[in-house]
């Protein structure tokens, strides 16, 4: 999951990144109005986090921008402005949820994964193909009962095959879905984490079948 972090306050934007790095999160930060904006031009994020006074323009007019673009990209906005009418302006123009500071860490990671677990798997808490059961909350699989230890970048992976399942998603996509601008990740390294995964998932009855040429592909059993 990789998420975009638009926050001038650098303190704050470090303690964030940290948490929610710790927790498997991709996490780009950006300080600026604009470069949020050109960012979410770019990128596909699976989330936003959103501070509203930023240098150059505001955080309101970036997801304006946003959804003018038609990208329904999941937004936290997180500001000092705690009044009424703001919150409303923010959830008017298609914020998905508002968070005033001073905030805890363990509460925005909570918002963050609601709002991907809505996006995501619309609202499911497990996601079950017969010995296959992956948990969407605590991101845990499990294989006939079984708790099966992943890594964080096999989550990921996993994440994006279950969510199009029966669907082939191409090494770019998987590139850019595991990807932050600290650590980018090479095709060869998707192999290598495909491989394992495909192990992991051994008698599950979900098949992760390469495509040749084109990408892989998460079948459900039969
Ligand atoms: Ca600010």
């Amino acid at each position: 999951m990789r998420i975009l972090l638009a926050e001038d306050d650098q303190m704050l934007s470090n303690g964030v990144t940290m948490a929610l790095s710790q927790n498997g999160y991709l996490v780009d930060h950006v300080k600026s109005g604009s470069a949020a904006d050109s960012a979410l031009t770019q990128t596909p994020y699976d989330a936003v986090i959103l501070d509203l006074g930023l240098p150059d323009m505001d955080g309101l007019e970036v997801l304006t921008r946003l959804r003018q673009r038609g990208q329904a990209t999941p937004v936290v906005i997180l500001t000092a402005r705690e009044a009424v009418p703001d919150r409303v302006n923010g959830l008017d123009l298609g914020a998905n949820d508002y968070m005033t500071k001073p905030f805890h860490l363990d509460e925005l990671e909570a918002r963050i994964r609601a709002v991907l677990r809505k996006d995501s798997w619309s609202n499911q808490t497990e996601v079950r193909y017969g010995d296959f059961v992956y948990d969407t909350v605590g991101r845990r699989l499990y294989v006939r009962g079984e708790p099966v230890d992943l890594s964080a970048r096999e989550v990921a992976v996993l994440e994006l095959l279950l969510q199009r399942i029966n669907k082939v998603v191409n090494k770019q996509q998987l590139t850019e879905h595991l990807s932050s601008w600290e650590s980018s990740i090479s095709f060869n390294a998707i192999e290598i984490i495909v491989h394992r995964l495909r192990k992991k998932l051994l008698g599950s009855g979900c098949n992760l079948r390469t495509i040749r040429g084109l990408g892989y592909i998460l079948e459900p059993p039969q």
